[in-house]
């Protein structure tokens, strides 16, 4: 029956990420005893604050359709946050709310993409940046950085793969999956060469803003000199907050462009829901003192976890600066024969972990980095210390 499916759709990967939480979710109802470190979602619950806010909306009948857009009081906090946050200046007719960051992504993707343009990813990436490129008929430049390099592309990496045909670049920092975050100077040295490229325009995805564990202050690419009428930043409130369920998402752009993401979600959506975007105007109001104890415990868990699997010999590691995942090397791995299975790649690896060790991982396969698995810490030290126990007892067997 696949050929009665559209080529686009055939051309489609499924999400790894989803695919490996759905496998977690059948084999524990099987009763299997899986950890489950595959899925980037925080484990704590929504503040209560904003669960209030939410009680609120329903109250006071917040049930008609939004507006595209988004409404506009949730655009003027979003404005004010990047006014605190990033010092940009927006207004609220360049922002769109969206259903989740994903769907930000998308309609930038239809928005901006045209069949055969070249979309450059820094890899590792997040798994659905290629598809949703590719669903708008762009084609994937992989740009592939190195664990020496923290995963971080380099000015001239991002050089040469630039062609006449480069239509955008698609960054993400803190990144899903290698936890990297671009300081200033590093942000300043790949805009040098794209202020080279006038028709480049830039996708900044920088929904793990606020989980950066360095001390600088963040720094947006939007607000690099020359760059602000080039990006679209792609922001949201599933991970700060911990409301991955609630599917709120934003993107700040020059006005022609957010205008253009309207458009698409007009005709494919419409406005995202009512009750989640009245909350998401309390959670952007609120001090970031309100979240931090969600940061600082990520933190706590960055650092056992690097502790932990520092022990099993043959890992590779980078020291995640954000987000809430850890991206090691297992190529050390590959060719051995364990229980008589041979591991031939990271997916392999992987999918020892979960039969072996019964720990839930993904492969970087999926991340456009065949040496590396990916580990989500958004879970509690108890199962974070029993999930690394078990895949260095399962490692080193
Ligand atoms: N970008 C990155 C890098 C992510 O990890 C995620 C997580 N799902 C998203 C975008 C999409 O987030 P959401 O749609 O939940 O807002
Ligand atoms: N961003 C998360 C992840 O990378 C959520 C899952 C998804 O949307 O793919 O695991």
């Amino acid at each position: 029956m696949k050929q009665y499916l559209s080529d686009r759709i055939n051309a489609m990967e499924a999400s790894a990420t989803l695919a490996m939480a759905a496998k977690t979710r059948e084999l524990k109802a099987e009763g299997k005893d899986i950890i489950g470190l595959s899925l980037g979602e925080p484990d704590f619950n929504i503040p209560d604050f904003i669960k209030e806010s939410a009680k609120e909306a329903i109250d006071q009948n917040y049930s008609k359709y939004t507006p595209v857009e988004g409404y506009l009081e949730l655009r003027e906090a979003v404005c004010q946050k990047f006014l605190r946050d990033n010092q940009l200046h927006y207004t609220p007719s360049q922002i769109v709310i969206s259903t989740g960051a994903k769907q930000c992504l998308a309609n930038a993707a239809l928005a901006m993409i045209n069949p055969g343009d070249e979309v450059i990813f820094p890899a590792p990436y997040w798994v659905s940046y290629k598809e949703i490129a590719k669903l708008a008929g762009g084609v994937p430049i992989e740009v592939y950085t190195t664990i020496e390099n923290d995963f971080k592309m380099t000015p001239a990496q991002l050089e040469a793969a630039i062609t006449p045909k480069t239509k955008m670049v698609w960054f993400n920092s803190p990144c899903n999956p290698s936890g990297s975050v671009y300081n200033r100077q590093e942000l300043e040295a790949l805009a040098v060469v794209l202020r080279k490229y006038p028709h480049i325009f830039i996708l900044s995805d920088e929904i793990y803003e606020y989980i950066n564990f360095t001390t600088e202050l963040y720094v947006s690419f939007a607000a690099i000199q020359g760059m602000y009428e080039r990006t679209i930043t792609v922001n949201g409130l599933s991970k700060a907050f911990a409301m991955t369920g609630w599917r709120i998402g934003y993107l700040a752009a020059p006005e022609w462009i957010a205008k253009a993401c309207n458009k698409v979600q007009g005709q494919m959506t419409s406005g995202t829901n009512a009750i989640a975007q009245r909350a998401a105007i309390t959670a952007l109001k609120a001090s970031k003192s309100e979240i931090q104890y969600m940061i600082y415990e990520f933190k706590k868990r960055r650092d056992l976890v690097l502790q932990l699997l520092r022990e099993i010999e043959g890992l590779k590691l980078n020291i995640p600066e954000g987000a809430f995942y850890v991206f090691p090397d297992v190529s050390a791995f590959f060719g051995k024969t364990v229980r008589g299975r041979t591991l031939h790649n990271a997916s392999d690896v992987s999918l020892y972990l979960l039969e072996e060790a019964q720990v839930a991982t993904v492969t970087g396969e999926a991340f456009g980095d065949g040496n590396c698995i990916r580990i989500s810490y958004a879970a509690s030290e108890k199962e974070l210390r029993e999930a690394i126990r078990r895949i260095k007892e399962s490692l080193q067997s």
